[in-house]
């Protein structure tokens, strides 16, 4: 996969399955806009000119409309076009249904479900004029087949296939794809905050047998990024190790 002279934009990658993602597109050729809400963009950053890449650090709240309205004005202005955008920023606020609080519901919400939005349309509009563009969103298993005590996480990652299906069938003419990846277990903080024991019940779910990489999402990220995917669109690329697909 050759995405040289491509610019991405990787939302949430300072760590996590958004590293990975911006390492993978660095290392196939891309300029990538390391976006985080905290400092550590510029350590990937850094990592990608380590290794001969294209990095820039964009410290951004994704879920604030002003933050991405910079975010793009500046990733074009530093690269000058957008040709992928990765809506992988995302947070949890677990808790049962009739406890769960007003505010872990918008948060969860805003964060996982509107950046997506926000981020979409603000590149959108130069994606339509060079007739060119990946959209590339990070919804969940559970946005497919529901968890318990993730009432407000489920919700916004169902949501983002929907919106993703929309987008899809909006700017098909237009030379842009746009589809969903639902990861199953991946290794990252994220999942290492769960408990133990609730870490072993759910690797006893995965048929391959173990938990996922970062590095296993990248490269589906990568491939959907590329012109050899040029013919996908609007689909939900399940990355679990046979999750989605076991009864255990
Ligand atoms: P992670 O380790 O928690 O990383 C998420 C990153 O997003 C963090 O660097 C975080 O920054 C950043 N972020 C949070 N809110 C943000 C905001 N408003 N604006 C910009 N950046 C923000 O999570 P992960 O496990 O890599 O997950 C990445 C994505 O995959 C998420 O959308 C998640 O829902 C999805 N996913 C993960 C799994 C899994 O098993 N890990 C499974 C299915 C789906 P701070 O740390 O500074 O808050």
């Amino acid at each position: 996969m050759n995405l040289s002279d491509k610019v991405a934009i990787v939302t949430g990658s300072g760590q996590g399955i958004g590293r990975a993602i911006a390492l993978r597109l660095a290392e196939a050729g891309a300029a990538v806009v390391v976006n985080d809400i905290g400092e550590a963009a510029e350590r990937v950053a850094t990592e990608i000119k380590a290794l001969n890449g294209q990095g820039q650090a964009i410290l951004a709240d994704v879920s604030l409309p002003a933050d991405v309205s910079r975010l793009v004005d500046t990733a074009i202005s530093t690269f000058g076009r957008v040709d992928i955008l990765v809506n992988n920023a995302g947070i949890n606020r677990d808790q049962l249904m009739m406890r769960m609080s007003d505010e872990d519901w918008d948060k969860v919400l805003t964060v996982d479900l509107k950046s997506v939005f926000l981020c979409t349309r603000g590149v959108l509009r130069h994606m339509v004029r060079q007739r060119w563009g990946r959209v590339i969103s990070m919804a969940s298993i559970v946005g497919i087949v529901g968890n318990p005590g993730q009432a407000n996480y489920a919700s916004a990652k169902a949501g983002i296939i929907g919106f993703t299906k929309t987008v899809a069938k909006e700017v098909a003419s237009r030379g842009i794809t746009a589809n969903a990846i639902a990861p199953g277990f991946i290794d990252t903080e994220m999942t290492q905050r769960l408990p133990e024991e609730h870490r072993e019940d759910l690797k006893r779910r995965i048929p391959l047998g173990y938990i996922g990489s970062p590095r296993d999402v990248a490269e589906a990220v990568a491939f959907l990024a590329s012109e050899e995917a040029r013919y996908i669109t609007g689909q939900v690329l399940g990355v679990d190790g046979g999750m989605g697909i076991s009864w255990l």
